[in-house]
Order: C-alpha cells, then structure tokens, then sequence
C-alpha cells in the first residue's frame, strides 16, 4: 500500500489510551534502503544489509512495522507518484521474498520550497512534523506509548519527538553524519549499527518496559 494524501491534521489520539498494536515507524532510504541522493528509478534499489531481517523481527515480537518517508523528489519533479509507488512495490517484494512485510507505506511527496503547486507547500505530513504518522495511528490501530522510531536523519529524531517515541539512530545512510552534525546532544535512546540492531535493541527494550510494568 502506498499512500500519498497529506496528512489530515486530526486531534484525536488513537492509540493513546493503550489500545492497539506497537509500531515502529521506519524511514526509508538510508535505513531500509542504500541512500542515493533521491531514489527515482527501481533500477537504483539496493536493500541494506539486515533490512529484512529487521523488519522480519520485529513484526514476529508483535510490532507493526509502518514505513514513512519524505519524497521530495516528486515535488522536485525528478519522479512521479507512480514512479514511488513502483519503487515502493519493488521494495516490498524483496523483503516478503525475506519473510518480511511492511503493514504500511507513508510517503510526504511535498517540499515547501521547490517545484510547483500543489506540491510545493507547507504540509502537515513532511517529517519531522507527525501528519503521516496520525494517519498511520489511525488507519492501523497503533498504540504510540508503546512505538518506536528508526532512522538515519535529523528529522527521524525530530519525528519522534513529535509523537513522543523514543528514538534509534541507525549509523547506515547519512547516519555518521547525523552524529557529527548533532555531537553529544543526540536525543536518541539508542544508536545502532543497522536496522537489524535497531531492532533487536528496539525489541529487547519493549520486554524490559513490559517487566518494569508488571
Ligand atoms: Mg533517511
Ligand atoms: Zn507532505
């Protein structure tokens, strides 16, 4: 499923009274995928290495796994909407071939600045602000309290800020530089090597929060 309305800015809190499945919010490129300075063509895929069995895990410890990703590249014209969605087709059946399924596909194709209207603007679902995440929340059932967020990016942590999960930095993709651009302020709960790690740390946090509970 790939999904590219913009976010409806809704009030309401599903998820927040404890119903619901965990998630973890995943990025895309640079987490999931190599990073290629705007993915445009299927022909540039490239799993990173421990992407399906990460996904693969975490979804077998109960997480629904929702990816959410930022795609100016559309309002910057270097790809279309299809052009994503076939990508994103390409990228879900490699993983299935791994035993691994996403649960949803979230994708911001807006830019404030570049290119033209109506994909030019301001939106709500553009990480880091929390429109796609919403949506996810309520479309999927997810409880946040007990979500996560992984990424390679400043705005993956700003991300989890929004929506008040803890965060894990994956050194994959522009992760190093993430680290270097924010120094001994990092607010991440975790920093792992690839996403497998992030999801095994991601895993064995949740049990320790469910034994603190008890
Ligand atoms: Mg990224
Ligand atoms: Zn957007």
């Amino acid at each position: 499923m790939t999904d590219t309305s913009p976010g409806t800015g809704d009030r309401t809190r599903a998820g927040a009274r404890g119903r619901g499945a965990p998630a973890v919010f995943v990025d895309r490129d640079g987490t999931l995928n190599r990073e290629v300075d705007y993915l445009a063509n299927v022909d540039r895929l490239r799993l990173l290495p421990g992407a399906a069995a990460g996904v693969r895990r975490l979804r077998a410890s109960g997480f629904k796994v929702v990816l959410v990703t930022n795609q100016s590249a559309v309002a910057r014209g270097l790809v279309d909407l299809s052009g994503v969605e076939a990508i994103h087709r390409e990228l879900a059946r490699r993983l299935v071939a791994h035993d691994a399924r996403l649960d949803g596909i979230y994708v911001c194709p807006h830019h404030p600045e570049a290119g033209t209207a109506p994909l030019r603007r301001r939106c709500r679902c553009r990480k880091p602000r929390p429109g796609l995440v919403r949506r996810a929340v309520r479309e999927l059932g997810i409880d946040l309290a007990r979500s996560y967020c992984v990424g390679d990016a400043a705005v993956d942590l700003g991300l989890a800020a929004a929506i008040g999960t803890p965060a894990v930095l994956v050194l994959t993709g522009h992760g190093r530089r993430t680290v270097g651009a924010l120094g001994g302020r990092l607010p991440v709960a975790h920093v792992a090597t690839n996403f497998r790690a992030a999801a095994d740390w991601i895993i064995a946090d949740a049990e320790r929060r469910t034994r603190r509970r008890r």
